[in-house]
């Protein structure tokens, strides 16, 4: 049996960006603040603004100030309902944080780990991590 899918896995993308004031003379130094798209700026530290401050009284140790895009992207998992009602993410083997039942990551139910390995001779603790057994354990 499987669990009602709820949501699908997705790709989550945020994009940010950085006014980059880089040093003319140690290559790879300088200072970067958290800025739009247009360059303006987000709030900062004390240590922060007295470094900007430092960085635009003293143009001749800096390239021209630019602004850099970052993008930060990872997948958020799906999410299904357990026949308890308990909705849970499906991201790898994993139980039900109400009932215990284990799913793994279609949403598909499992037996719980101290069974698993029975054709293998593995074993497995209670969180399903591998404790022994197996072909691996001459
Ligand atoms: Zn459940």
């Amino acid at each position: 049996m499987s669990a009602k899918r709820l949501t699908e896995r997705k790709l989550i993308e945020n994009i940010s960006y950085m006014l980059h004031y880089d040093r003319i003379e140690m290559r790879g130094s300088g200072y970067a603040f958290d800025c739009n798209k247009d360059g303006t700026l987000r709030s900062m530290t004390k240590a922060g603004a007295a470094n900007l401050i430092y960085c635009q009284e003293h143009p001749a140790e800096y390239h021209p100030p630019h602004v850099e895009e970052y993008v930060h992207s990872y997948w958020e998992p799906a999410t299904a309902q357990c026949r308890c009602g308990h909705v849970i993410t499906l991201d790898g083997d994993a139980p039900c944080g109400s009932c215990g039942q284990w799913h793994n990551a279609f949403g598909q139910e499992l037996r719980p780990p101290r069974e698993w390995g029975e054709e293998t001779g593995e074993r497995f603790d209670d969180n399903g991590n591998y404790i022994g057994g197996g072909d691996d354990d001459c």
